[in-house]
């Protein structure tokens, strides 16, 4: 496989051991000494988008920035925080809106921060400007326990109704 746009050197939170991650692969990133879930932040571009955002088999929080834009750096640290408490079950990926027009046209970017969740490519929440970290956190977590109910009831149609508890 080839490396799709640029690892990142992440200190794991649990025993301080930096690793290096890469910005597309697939499963989740461990650290390579305690093997805890390290937290999964990338940068994509126009063409690294669909590989780094979309193909991941994780959920995925997309920090549409600009470097000019004083909001978007006061969120970055919030998301990179909420990126280290849900390691393991969130990917968070930033894109420079100036240096990828496409993709910010593609999701009708007006104002940055435009923050999104997508899963499987699929845009599932959607939140304009910054926010303290509690508020994205129970912002994430909402879209999250939202997807999963919808998924649970797509899956019971499917096996013709019968409930199931797999929580
Ligand atoms: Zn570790």
């Amino acid at each position: 496989m080839s490396a799709i746009g640029q690892a990142r050197i992440i200190r794991c939170p649990n025993c301080g051991r930096k690793n290096r991650v890469p910005a597309a692969a697939g499963g989740r990133p461990r650290c390579a000494n305690c093997h805890k879930p390290l937290p999964w932040i990338a940068d994509a571009l126009d063409d690294t988008f669909a590989e780094i955002a979309e193909k991941a088999d994780l959920p995925v929080i997309v920090d549409m920035w600009a470097t000019w834009c004083g909001p978007c750096r006061m969120v970055s640290p919030v998301l990179e925080e909420l990126a280290g408490e849900r390691a393991g079950e969130v990917k968070l990926v930033k894109v420079d809106v100036d240096r990828a027009p496409r993709v910010s046209s593609r999701f009708t970017v007006q104002a940055v921060p435009t923050l999104m969740i997508l899963d499987h490519g699929e845009v599932i929440a959607r939140q304009a400007g910054a926010a303290p970290v509690a508020v994205l956190r129970r912002w994430f977590d909402d879209a999250m326990l939202q997807q999963r109910r919808a998924r649970k009831s797509v899956g019971a149609g499917a096996e013709g109704g019968t409930p199931r508890d797999d929580s």
